[in-house]
């Protein structure tokens, strides 16, 4: 499993055009809304 997960969508506006945000790992940024968030797996499998 990579760690790499790539957005398709901002999770706060829905829109698609989101950049990698600086040299943060996992981190993006939405140029719609202006928010910048990370991406974090916590885990695989259904939850509790
Ligand atoms: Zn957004």
């Amino acid at each position: 499993m990579s760690e790499r997960a790539v957005p398709f969508h901002c999770p706060y506006c829905g829109d698609e055009d989101l950049r990698p945000a600086g040299a943060a790992h996992g981190a993006w940024y939405c140029r719609v809304c202006l928010r910048t968030f990370t991406l974090k797996m916590i885990g695989i499998g259904a939850p509790g």
